[in-house]
């Protein structure tokens, strides 16, 4: 059975005393909250060990934004999966727009850091998902399917346990745009249906597909109704304490 996810990609931003200050907020603000998704944050790297402190006894779970696709060796300034997981890290975001964007991230590169991530036993939220021009020059699916495809199809029915999947059209990140509830769920059927093909339909059944792309309080509840939306990957609005507690509450 998949689960409900609510994800915030911190990205660039709070320092260590915000990053605790933020967490102590939302551990008050969910407090008693009555869910059954699960709630994950992602600070960046330096403050993964002070966020793993913070979240103890509450529901939240801490993820790294990123890791390098190599063991070790002279790659300076990266970080590697068995650093994140002696820390105790156990999911890592791989593929986020602004990776492919600002650092070259491609379809190959992410191949060897979603291989090294499985081999440290660390779930991957696999980000992806079309450009503006894509979707007008209607190219969107074909685009989406090569990311899934060239990625993710040749990983075993076993792999995909630990993969969690965040459609995030470029042109709704930090815009303010969004893709209305009929778009993220056409696309969101859509992706579930190339794993049915591939996969089977009870292992596309248990994928928790989620969506990103400006979700806020405001717009949460009706796109996460659709069907197959199991939940967001947020940005902007993970920021807030108060935000985030209430797109949680949207599940
Ligand atoms: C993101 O960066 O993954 C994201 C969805 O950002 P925002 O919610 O700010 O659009």
């Amino acid at each position: 059975m998949r689960k409900n996810i609510v994800a915030g990609n911190w990205k660039m931003n709070n320092n260590a005393e915000e990053t605790q200050q933020l967490i102590n907020n939302l551990k008050i603000a969910i407090e008693g909250l009555n869910t059954e998704a699960r709630v994950i944050i992602a600070p960046t790297f330096v403050n993964l060990s002070l966020a793993q402190n913070a979240v103890n006894n509450s529901i939240i779970e801490v993820s790294a934004q990123n890791m390098h696709q190599a063991k070790n060796g002279a790659f300076t300034g990266e970080i590697s999966g068995s650093m994140l997981t002696s820390i105790g890290i156990k999911t890592v975001i791989l593929g986020h727009s602004e990776r492919r964007t600002y650092f070259g991230e491609d379809d190959a590169m992410l191949t060897e850091k979603v291989k090294a991530a499985l081999e440290n036993d660390l779930e991957i939220v696999f980000c992806f998902g079309e450009l503006l021009e894509d979707r007008k020059s209607d190219n969107h699916f074909n685009v989406v399917e090569s990311q899934l495809k060239n990625v993710l199809f040749d990983l075993t029915a076993t792999e995909w346990k630990n993969i969690v999947l965040a459609y995030e059209p470029v042109w709704a990140i930090g815009t303010g745009e969004t893709a209305s509830p009929e778009q993220a769920q056409e696309m969101h059927a859509f992706i579930r249906s190339l794993i049915a093909d591939k996969y089977g339909a009870e292992l596309a059944n248990d994928v928790s597909i989620l969506y990103g792309g400006s979700v806020k309080p405001n717009n949460a509840e009706e796109i996460f109704s659709k069907e197959d939306v199991d939940g967001g990957l947020i940005g902007g609005a993970s920021l807030k304490a108060e935000d985030f507690t209430a797109i949680i509450k949207a599940i």
